[in-house]
């Protein structure tokens, strides 16, 4: 027979581990060790020459364990696997997913450098953006999801700081409005820009759709980053993130990395292996889910509006990206209730099977509200045009019965009392 290339789901199990180097144990144990035995003082060495960039990996070398800042069995198995979905290189593990995105925009960012960057962003980003690359000298142009690809331009272009365009940083689709933009054409972009000193990276964060649903590095974006405490951590009992992209860039993000300590333990490291195991069928059952929900709220008389990708009108120009570079509409879901807070609230109060937290991807669905919770740091006026208003209710649909969490919207939706029409008009 053939060679086959097994589906990513089917090597979830196995890839990278070798159970002959942990007797035998057909699971990959917790590697709770924080250094590692040389065989040989030769042995350190080369592995430190290896580590610290001394000299060329010769053609079958691999870099030994050292020091689990720096390397642990956990981590690299962990990252071996990731790199399965986004088809990547490689792979550095995080502590945090915040703490991916910060290091990530230290290592290819310095005074006087310009960054555009997609709104929304996660409110953490946001809060980076403005408070510490502002500080650092670092210019920085947001990009609104109504402004079409000539008016991007035009605002780097007016920025006086063209020549210094080091990165453009994406959040598609957008926390928490699904708002969607095209990479590939933010890509262009960026090449325009590249000279032959200087690449303008493509950074996208795929936490709502990965590292199922979207691809980024394959639309043309060069760094891939991840909240792993969302879909891939996927049972909310954990916090890390992740960065994926081509060898040289990798190496400059691990290296940063090493110098600011903020990998993964290996035991986050371990639960992230048991998480992958059922990454795609958690993934598969929330997606069906949240497009049987939304379908509901579409239909609902006290519902104005449904963001999702699920429901998105052919011709449209979003229907048009979202074909294009996604293979599913996700699982998060935001919508617009009649009323203003006092009925979001109510709303929220009401759910009993759905838990009020903020938070996504996990197998129990969330619902939360914006505009007082994750981006309660917004300004107002950003917020107002974005569309986080009082009305704005985010879900993240979890691996329930469909049924049951159909019930839950209902039952809680009964609860919330609208002004009726039909008074105004008495009056
Ligand atoms: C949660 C989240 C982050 C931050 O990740 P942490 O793991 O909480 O640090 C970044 N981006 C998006 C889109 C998120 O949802």
């Amino acid at each position: 027979m053939k060679n086959h290339d097994f589906n990513p789901e089917s090597l979830m199990m196995t890839y990278g581990y070798k159970p002959e180097l942990s007797e035998g144990a057909i699971k990959c144990p917790i590697f709770q060790t924080s250094t590692f035995v040389f065989k040989t003082a030769e042995e350190g060495k080369a592995f430190f020459e290896l580590a610290y960039g001394l000299r060329e990996k010769s053609p079958k070398e691999e870099l030994g364990l050292i020091y689990s800042r720096i390397n642990n069995p956990n981590l690299e198995i962990l990252e071996n696997r990731l790199c399965l979905w986004d088809k990547a290189d490689d792979c550095a593990v995080f502590e945090s997913g915040m703490s991916a995105i910060s290091t990530v925009l230290l290592e290819f960012l310095k005074p006087g450098d310009l960054l555009v960057y997609s709104n929304p962003v996660y409110g953490g980003t946001d809060h980076f953006i403005h408070h510490f690359l502002d500080k650092i000298g670092v210019h920085t142009i947001g990009v609104m999801p109504d402004q079409h690809m000539d008016e991007v331009i035009q605002m780097i272009e007016d920025s006086g700081k063209a020549d210094q365009l080091a990165m453009i940083y994406l959040e598609t689709p957008a926390n928490p409005t699904n708002d969607i933009v095209d990479i590939e054409k933010f890509s262009e972009i960026a090449a325009r820009y590249s000279t032959e000193e200087r690449k303008t990276l493509v950074a996208v964060d795929n936490t709502y759709m990965g590292p199922l649903w979207q691809h980024p590095l394959q639309c043309g974006a060069d760094l891939v980053l991840y909240s792993a405490t969302k879909y891939i951590g996927g049972h909310s009992d954990l916090i890390a993130g992740a960065v994926l992209g081509n060898a040289e860039l990798m190496l400059r993000v691990k290296t940063l990395r090493t110098f600011l300590g903020n990998m993964v333990s290996p035991h986050t490291a371990w639960l992230l292996l048991r998480s992958l195991e059922t990454l795609k069928i958690r993934m598969d059952q929330q997606t069906q889910n949240a497009q049987i929900v939304a379908d509901f709220l579409m239909n609902h008389p006290k519902i104005k509006n449904v963001y999702y990708l699920g429901l998105l009108r052919e011709g449209t120009e979003a229907y048009t990206i979202y074909k294009k570079q996604c293979s599913a509409p996700g699982a998060m879901v935001s919508f617009d209730i009649e009323g203003g807070e006092k009925e979001a609230f109510m709303f929220l109060n009401s759910l009993k099977l759905m838990k009020l937290a903020v938070s996504l991807g996990g197998t129990e669905s969330l619902a939360e509200h914006p505009k007082t919770m994750t981006h309660a740091g917004v300004d107002p006026e950003q917020s107002k045009r974005m569309n986080i208003t009082d009305q704005l209710i985010r879900l993240s649909i979890g691996v329930e019965s469909a049924k049951d969490l159909v019930w839950d919207v209902e039952q809680a939706l009964e609860k919330v009392e609208i002004k009726n029409e039909l008074e105004v008009e008495k009056v």
